[in-house]
This record gives C-alpha cells, structure tokens and sequence, in this order.
C-alpha cells in the first residue's frame, strides 16, 4: 500500500523513526529495501549504541 508520501512499506524493516524520510507515516515499517545499521561505539553492548544510517531528516520535520 502506497503511503501519502508516496512511500510503501516494506514489511521486513519495522521502524518507528516518523522523522525519517524512508518511514510510511500511517504504518511502522521503512520503505527502502534495504538499510544499513551501524554502530558509534567501540564496544557495543545495547540496543542504543547501534544507529540506522539510512536515515534522513524529513525535509518538513
Ligand atoms: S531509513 Fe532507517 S530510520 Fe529511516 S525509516 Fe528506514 S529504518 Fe527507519
């Protein structure tokens, strides 16, 4: 299902980042086929030391 943004979900990437330019708005799922995760740390030990970096900044957000 096309979002108004134009996007449509891919149902294997499950995200909640409405700021993001990939999300589907009315649904939480990104829109790329695939993204990259990464980290910012050294030693990574939870879930908040890993990043998407697919992410970008809604233009409007
Ligand atoms: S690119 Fe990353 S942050 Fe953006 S919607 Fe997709 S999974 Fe979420």
């Amino acid at each position: 299902m096309v979002e108004k943004n134009g996007n449509t979900a891919n149902t294997s990437i499950e995200c909640t980042v409405k700021q993001c330019e990939h999300h589907c708005e009315n649904q939480n799922y990104c829109s790329l086929n695939a993204i990259r995760v990464v980290t910012h740390e050294q030693n990574p030990t939870e879930v908040a030391c890993t990043d998407c970096a697919s992410f970008k900044k809604k233009q409007n957000a």
